[in-house]
């Protein structure tokens, strides 16, 4: 390596995204890099983030994380997608669930033939009928592996205790050499020039130096803001939600393998059920409603009985203009904030750490790395904005003045291009960085009633009555799949084994 290698690292931060961000760097770089990670307790951490998507399975696979312990440290449950409950209408509920919905004909995607043969009367309405994610879902019922012939496994990610989650890792990465400091950082010695950052400065005239630093400091943005004035794209025009209020409970019922999203008359609100608790919050607009009738919303609808008082977060939808700026990397809040609808900020610190990797600074900050960073970053955040405006622009909901705007609203460009393809030929396709695929796109613009004008024309190329009979063995398939499995109490009960000592 050459002699101008980044040697110390510093990481700002101990909540979710610290520690993830301590676990692979010391994973990926090895002794090369000296980590140290400060956090302070007295500030603590934000505290929520309990529902993930699949990709966080390559993160703990990348680490060598057993999936059984990590269900076991973090009260984890297992989840197949998400309920949207009431968003296109009251009475209304659809699933974006993962993995693929039916498999491709040919390079035809599945929708297509399920679009055409529901015109010919030959498919019923139930497009996740030929998801076995789904499927599997509504029943309760999870395994890592089918009982069924030919049938493919299903595609997972985790609910789990985010502050469990960072102490596993916490464990992990202090196992690897990271450095923990506990310790208020109060100032920030940078070069008078080039505006670098030398070291950060902790009370009781503590100094730690490093060459690369890694903000992870929740919202505020110590570093890349505080510091470094990098920014920030305000996205509430399009997503005007700016609280949420968090209340765990308890009930009896078994935990579902999914998250629920109710709609509600300005917002919506979450259920998230982990082994020895269920997560729930109202994300709402200030604009549209008063946070005290939010928080009786939450407590209204709490499924068994609450543990706890609810508590208030505030937050303003966007992104760091700059995530990377001279020798600073924001990861986590402190590099954007976009509400928990779909759980993809866990994931975006997880991105943000695979994409420092692939453009690690070890010849030095030639500006291009940061360039090529920041424009990755912006173009991943803003197709996940796109996907999370779809669910509320896509509604045909006008009950509540919150709804009817939302159904009014002018979205970005990017986004009505896509919608409008769909409706008028059924096609829809991932862009450059866009984390949600095809599969993705195409529940959520047929759960919010965005219904394709045509199929694509070569469905016609095979028989009907073959693309029928291909049709029905693809559900039959996907029923036997969802049908062979244990329950996800089961399944749990299994993996969970035996509770590690507190
Ligand atoms: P924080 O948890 O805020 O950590 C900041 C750290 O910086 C703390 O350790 C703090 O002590 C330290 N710090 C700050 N200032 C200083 C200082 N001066 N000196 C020393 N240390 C300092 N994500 C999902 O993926 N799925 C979800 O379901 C989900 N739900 C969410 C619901 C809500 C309402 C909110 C607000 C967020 C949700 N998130 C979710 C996001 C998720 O919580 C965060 O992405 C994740 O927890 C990462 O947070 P963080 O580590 O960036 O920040």
């Amino acid at each position: 390596m050459a002699d101008n290698r980044i040697g110390r690292i510093v990481i700002v931060g101990g909540g979710t995204a610290g520690w993830m961000s301590a676990a692979m760097l010391a994973r990926a770089l090895g002794p090369a890099a000296k980590i140290s990670l400060v956090e302070s307790e007295a500030i603590g951490t934000v505290g929520v983030g309990e529902a993930s998507i699949p990709q966080l399975r390559n993160f703990n696979a990348f680490l060598g994380l057993d999936e059984d312990a990590f269900l076991r440290a973090t009260e984890g449950t297992i989840k197949l997608g998400i309920e949207f409950v009431d968003w296109l209408h009251p009475g209304h509920r659809y699933m974006h669930a993962f993995g693929p919905v039916g498999r491709p004909l040919g390079t035809t995607p599945f929708h297509h033939y399920w679009l055409d043969a529901r015109r010919r009367g030959t498919a019923g309405d139930d497009f996740w009928a030929w998801s076995a994610n789904a499927l599997a879902a509504r029943a309760g019922r999870f395994g890592r592996t089918p009982g069924e012939a030919g049938a493919e496994p299903l595609t997972w990610a985790f609910h789990f205790d985010a502050a469990l989650y960072a102490r596993h890792l916490r464990t992990y990465a202090q196992a690897r050499g990271v450095q923990r400091i506990e310790g208020r950082i109060i100032g920030v010695d940078q070069d008078g020039e080039s505006g670098f950052l030398r070291a950060v400065a902790l009370e009781g005239e503590r100094r730690v130096e490093g060459d690369l630093f890694i903000d992870c400091s929740g919202f505020r943005g110590l570093l890349i803001e505080e510091t470094l004035k990098s920014g920030y794209e305000d996205w509430r025009k399009w997503l005007p939600m700016d609280s949420a209020w968090a209340a765990p409970s308890r009930d009896d019922a078994p935990p579902v393998p999914y998250t629920r999203a109710w709609a509600r008359d300005a917002g919506w609100q979450w259920r998230i059920p982990l082994q020895h608790r269920t997560g729930n919050g109202h994300v709402f607009s200030s604009a549209w409603t008063d946070k005290d009738a939010a928080a009786r919303t939450l407590m209204a609808n709490l499924e068994g009985e609450a543990l706890a008082e609810p508590r208030l977060l505030t937050f303003v939808t966007g992104r760091r203009r700059k995530s990377w700026n001279r020798n600073v990397v924001a990861l986590g809040l402190a590099s954007g904030f976009m509400e928990p609808l779909e759980s993809t900020s866990i994931h975006l610190v997880q991105s943000g750490l695979a994409r420092l990797l692939a453009l690690f600074p070890d010849q030095g900050f030639d500006p291009l790395l940061a360039d090529e960073f920041n424009r990755q970053t912006e173009q991943e955040y803003a197709c996940i904005r796109d996907f999370l405006v779809l669910h509320y622009k896509a509604t045909q909901r006008e009950d509540t003045p919150f709804w009817a705007s939302r159904k009014a609203m002018e979205i970005p460009h990017s986004l009505a291009e896509r919608m409008a393809l769909f409706a008028g030929s059924g096609r829809v396709f991932s862009r450059d960085e866009d984390l949600f695929k095809e599969s993705s796109w195409v529940q959520v613009l047929l759960g919010q009633g965005v219904t394709p004008a045509a199929a694509h024309p070569m469905t016609a190329v095979a028989a009907d009555a073959q693309v029928d009979g291909w049709l029905d063995d693809l559900a039959r398939i996907a029923g036997r799949t969802a049908a062979s499995l244990p329950t996800h109490a089961a399944f749990l009960a299994a993996a969970g084994g035996p509770r590690p000592a507190q």
